[in-house]
């Protein structure tokens, strides 16, 4: 008597328009599933010819989840916010949350060591002296309430990855001139500014979604 075969060979034997019609019906989840399953559905999952499968499986969730960041493939959008998986260790973790304005799951351990918070303004690129670093990459800016105003003197506090900090600085020191540098600022500041938008429309779909 022989062996069944395992359910995936048998998926993995149809015309490729066919399990395409399957994939792009699946919960992004399960898609990230099956792409684990084996190489032949990695290899198709993954190449970049299926980000429209991709697109159409994340648009079929509901509440309709924000559209895929620029800066990231369909799959590693659909990874960050569906698994429970630290961005930096890999690590399981339940715990830990969607930084929506930082794009990453961090665990305790990696959200120490990759994430800072800060309570004054870092570099100033400017010479108007108006703007700071965290203003021109992915951060999250958070007003303190009036005990921490009295015990820090400050009244904000910025989150973001020390990574982004430390590559946007080396970026702006190696531009030589002014009219450049400035450039430069408008145009991560504009970025920035649409990163924080979108952020925010997926902080509300998190609440959302677990309501
Ligand atoms: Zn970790």
């Amino acid at each position: 008597m022989h062996d069944a075969p395992a359910p995936y060979s048998l998926l993995t034997d149809l015309p490729y328009e066919i399990i395409l019609k399957i994939v792009e019906v699946t919960h992004p989840k399960d898609l990230l599933t099956i792409a684990r399953v084996s190489k032949q559905f990695r290899g198709l999952l993954m190449h970049p010819t299926s980000a429209s499968l991709w697109k159409h499986s994340l648009a079929l969730h509901e509440p309709a989840l924000p559209e895929c960041p620029a800066s990231m493939s369909e799959p590693r959008w659909a990874h960050l916010v569906f698994e429970e998986q630290c961005t930096f260790c890999g690590a399981n973790d339940e715990a830990a949350e969607v930084n929506w304005y930082l794009r990453v799951r961090a665990c305790k351990h990696c959200a120490k060591s990759c994430i800072k918070t800060s309570l004054q303004d870092g570099f100033r690129p400017l010479s108007d002296g108006t703007t700071s670093f965290e203003r021109l990459i992915p951060s999250k800016l958070a007003y303190l309430d009036s005990m921490s105003f009295f015990a820090f003197g400050c009244f904000r506090s910025w989150s973001y990855l020390a990574a982004d900090y430390e590559a946007v600085k080396a970026e702006y020191l190696s531009i030589r001139s002014d009219a450049d540098r400035r450039q430069f600022v408008e145009e991560r500041i504009a970025l920035a500014n649409s990163g924080r938008a979108h952020s925010h429309r997926c902080e509300i779909w998190s609440q959302k979604h677990q309501s």
